[in-house]
């Protein structure tokens, strides 16, 4: 199936020249997702630069039947923002809308800004300001907040601050009718029936496209301590992690966990990457203590927690960051991790969630289940341990044929998706569902969620235009 011309010139008579493209030199990067594992087709990109313009797109797209492909920063890992390879699906790209709307307001805790404009751009926006927005992953300099919003983007700070949905207070979108949906508010309470911004965001673009959103600021953070600790097991990070709560408060921001292999894979391959400590460790944590006032000096605080840590057993070694310079390159190791995987040939990943209290069974059985099924296959499992968030990535065996092992990722993420929801997890914690992980839901979520979810699909997108396949199969579509 392609496009119709028809349809193709229904949207250009509703855009002016520069908000669509059928340039296959500046469709192609659109095509590709960051890992490699879709290829889509499509022979039309759509980039408005405003509102109006979205919605007059979403209108034609949903007389016609036509599918749109809602797509950000192309930095989402699921597949949901690359087009299918069946070449039907118009692009629709939010990335020329970065304007920011509503400067910093009156009280100064708030940001109005357009769906394309980058989270590292809101960050220094609010910086500026001296102001926090506290959303950060390794990919933000890419991401875009209408793509942290429709995915409800996790990152380094959830510990602290949430997840994107704590951080919006109002949203616009265009709805899949075509009408715009003007929910640009400021309030921190409003009890007026339904959540559609809650709805909308973690919709993954299949109920909305997000033109615009008001997002919630913290006070800048002043004064910060990094520390690297060395541990022997996954039990004494979980422990280290109650212990560093009890220690130090709401100042613990971020506490991130890292295996030796991924340390090995970010010190061989990545640049200015090396491993700090002079002993090898089975584990490792990252953490940060962060204030907000300037007059605190976090270092002893951190120092005195570790130390305690240490008597009690928790922490075999451990580097405090003497310098932003240090602090920087220890966060680095941490940043480095999905990339540096790629060296070593194919990785088979989930992004997992459970109870913390599980997290070091469920490490133990996946270990040994899948060492039993794909001997010398290398477990790099990572992530924001203080959200019980695992990155559970599954490296090939040295030396085995790439294409072989990535055949087996449904055999695989069975096991390991199974063992997740036996164990009280979710299949998808910060992610998405996407394109890959449609099966997956139907197989683990509840059957009343699941069709209650239909329902709602059914009645915001009777055509089903917006991001269809995506998050749900919609049978009779
Ligand atoms: C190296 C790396 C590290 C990452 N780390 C994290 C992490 O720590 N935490 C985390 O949560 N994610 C992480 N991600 C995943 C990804 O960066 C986030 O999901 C990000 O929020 C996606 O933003 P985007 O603009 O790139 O969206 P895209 O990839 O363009 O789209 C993602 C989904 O949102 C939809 N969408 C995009 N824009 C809109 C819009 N305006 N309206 C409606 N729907 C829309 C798309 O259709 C698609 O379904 C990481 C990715 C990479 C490559």
């Amino acid at each position: 199936m392609t496009i119709r011309p028809d349809d193709m010139a229904a949207f250009k008579a509703v855009l002016d020249d520069k908000s669509w493209s059928t340039n296959a030199d500046e469709i192609a990067p659109h095509l590709v997702e960051w890992r490699d594992r879709y290829q889509g087709r499509s022979s039309i990109l759509l980039k408005p630069d405003n509102t109006e313009a979205v919605a007059r797109i979403v209108r034609v797209a949903n007389d016609r039947h036509v599918p749109l492909v809602v797509q950000g920063g192309n930095t989402g890992l699921v597949g949901g923002g690359v087009p299918d390879a069946g070449g039907g699906e118009v692009l629709l790209s939010l990335k020329r809308m970065t304007a920011v709307r509503d400067d910093v307001s009156g009280d100064g805790f708030s940001l109005g800004v357009e769906a394309g404009v980058t989270l590292q751009a809101v960050q220094e926006t609010a910086k500026a300001r001296d102001r926090l927005f506290p959303l950060s992953l390794a990919s933000e300099g890419t991401a875009t907040i209408g793509g942290a919003i429709s995915t409800n983007a996790g990152g380094v700070h959830v510990l602290k601050y949430g997840t994107m949905r704590s951080l919006i207070l109002g949203l616009e979108a265009v709805l899949p009718t075509g009408e715009i949906y003007h929910g640009l508010t400021r309030l921190h309470k409003d009890n007026t029936g339904y959540d559609l911004k809650s709805l909308l965001c973690g919709a993954e673009g299949t109920l909305g496209v997000v033109t615009a959103a008001t997002l919630k600021l913290y006070p800048a953070l002043h004064c910060h301590a990094v520390a690297f600790a060395g541990l022997k097991d996954v039990a004494d990070a979980l422990a280290l992690l109650a212990h560093m709560q009890e220690a130090c408060g709401d100042r613990l921001i971020a506490f991130e966990l890292i295996p030796r292999f991924g340390l090995e894979l970010v010190s061989c391959h990545m640049p200015r990457c090396r491993d700090p400590m002079e002993t090898a460790y089975p584990w490792y944590v990252l953490m940060e203590l962060a204030s907000s006032n300037q007059a605190e000096d976090l270092d002893p605080v951190l120092e005195q927690a570790l130390a305690s840590a240490h008597e009690k057993g928790m922490v075999q070694d451990a580097v405090v960051a003497a310098s932003e310079e240090q602090a920087e390159g220890l966060w680095r190791l941490r940043h480095s991790l999905s990339e540096a995987q790629k060296y070593a040939g194919g990785s088979i990943k989930h992004d997992l969630s459970l109870p913390q209290s599980r997290i070091p069974q469920f490490i133990q059985q996946v270990t040994e289940q899948l060492a039993h099924r794909v001997p010398g296959i290398r477990p790099c499992i990572f992530g924001h341990l203080g959200d019980g968030n695992l990155h559970a990535n599954f490296t090939q065996p040295e030396g085995a044929d790439k294409a072989a092992f990535l055949d087996r990722w449904a055999d695989i993420s069975r096991m390991v998706h199974d063992l997740t929801v036996e164990m009280g997890g979710s299949i998808s914690a910060e992610h998405g569902i996407g394109r890959m992980k449609v099966g997956d839901l139907e197989r683990y979520k509840d059957p009343a969620a699941l069709a209650a979810m239909r329902r709602i699909k059914t009645a915001l997108d009777p055509n089903n235009i917006l991001n269809p396949g995506r998050i749900l199969a919609m049978p009779g579509h």
